[in-house]
């Protein structure tokens, strides 16, 4: 397995990162001007800049416009100079975004096809099949820098062990996934990933304030706060989904009763859709329910695309639940933005009326005067865009 650190043999790391991360500010610098912002010798530099050629990062620009005197070489970052790829991994598909140094998204697919399971084979399956999908792509492999995976459930990204799945005492989930794909791997909560590729969407209008609520099957939350996306102590920031806010008498898939998450969720949308059409309410899904067939989340959104009104009414119930904790939130964390993202927010049409509502509502007027509530931008592609500039960040920046 190639790092970077072992790139750059380990030596002059921060300075070459520093020369990188200049590169992708500017177009291009010479020796000297390098050396001075570096506040070391011509020599020196001269000699990290060459390791930095023959490894890629940097190319030679060619000769600097002059009126008089010796023209120097401007290095700038080489376009070839690689690539960062993110894996959102679901229980049923996995996402893959692939970026640029300047952070462009060079290739991006969803619903790829893979079924997570709790075992070291499936790791081995969802490297195969990332490699596979890549090669498809034209991506060369070889020129990929890192990779970012992010996974549901607890994350903690400094040890790289997840809480929730492929849970081993002997090496952390991102050891393995290093091993399969061979190369520096960083991990990370699905909500958090998402929140940073939302927030480096531009989004935010350059704020650094930040709240993503990430509304799939159950409910997470990532926060952008002064910039930085934050953990808390290991990581485990953001369960908002187990706030324990409704007197419903539903369990939680935690085991505790009235989660937040039993009903503002996409659990509780399609809970809510089955006890409706049971008790006998009219809608397009009542025959796939009355064949026993599994109703599947997907095809309660569809109906709400075709304008179901059964399936309707029970998104803007779960708006409106969402919109009572979303109105809490404001008041603690008096964010730039609340941004409402995941598998739900395709239906934003019906789901943000009635949160905006329920904040308007329930939160102080002050505060919340200062928040605006936005749905998602990237949609889909949030996830495995934000895994693939978090891997970049890491490895320019740790
Ligand atoms: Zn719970």
């Amino acid at each position: 397995m190639t790092t970077f650190l072992d790139d750059i043999n380990g030596r002059y790391a921060t300075e070459e990162r520093t020369i990188i991360n200049l590169c992708l500010k500017n177009t291009g610098f010479s020796l000297a001007d390098l050396a001075k912002e570096l506040d070391t010798s011509i020599p020196k530099i001269s000699r990290i800049v060459g390791e930095l050629v023959d490894m890629g990062y940097l190319a030679d620009l060619g000769k600097q416009e002059s009126s008089a005197g010796r023209r120097p070489s401007i290095y700038g970052l080489n376009p070839a100079a690689g690539y960062f790829v993110g894996v959102d991994v679901r229980q049923d598909g996995l996402s893959i975004a692939v970026t640029d140094f300047p952070g462009r998204v060079v290739h991006f697919e969803h619903d790829v096809p893979y079924r997570l399971q709790n075992n070291e084979e499936s790791i081995r399956e969802m490297c195969a099949t990332v490699k596979e999908r890549l090669k498809k792509a034209r991506i060369d492999t070889g020129k990929v820098r890192s990779y970012g995976v992010n996974l549901t459930g607890r994350v903690n990204h400094e040890t790289g062990y997840s809480y929730s799945y492929f849970i081993s005492e002997e090496k952390p989930i991102r050891n393995l996934l290093e091993e399969y794909l061979g190369k520096t791997v960083s991990v990370e909560n699905d909500s958090h990933g998402m929140a940073y590729g939302e927030y480096m969407s531009g989004i935010a209008d350059g704020a650094s304030n930040i709240l993503f609520l990430n509304v799939g099957w159950g409910l997470g939350m990532g926060m952008v706060l002064d910039g930085k996306l934050f953990y808390g102590k290991s990581g485990f920031s953001g369960e908002v989904g187990h706030f324990p806010l409704l007197d419903n008498h539903q369990i939680c898939r935690c085991g505790k009763i009235g989660c937040l998450e039993t009903g503002a969720s996409g659990q509780a949308l399609h809970r809510l859709v089955k006890e409706r059409i049971e008790s006998g309410q009219p809608s397009i899904l009542a025959d796939t329910c009355k064949k026993g067939k599994e109703l599947s989340l997907n095809a309660i959104l569809d109906a709400i695309q075709k304008e179901d009104v059964t399936a309707i009414e029970c998104i803007e119930e779960v708006g409106a639940t969402l919109g009572r904790a979303v109105a809490g939130l404001i008041n603690i964390f008096n964010p730039d933005s609340v941004i409402i993202g995941g598998r739900l927010s395709v239906a934003e049409r019906y789901l943000m009326p009635p949160l905006k509502i329920a904040v308007n509502k329930l939160s102080l007027n002050l505060v919340n005067n200062d928040t605006v509530i936005k749905a998602s931008r990237l949609g889909k592609a949030a996830g495995a865009i934000g895994a693939s500039l978090l891997a970049k960040s890491r490895m320019l920046n740790s």
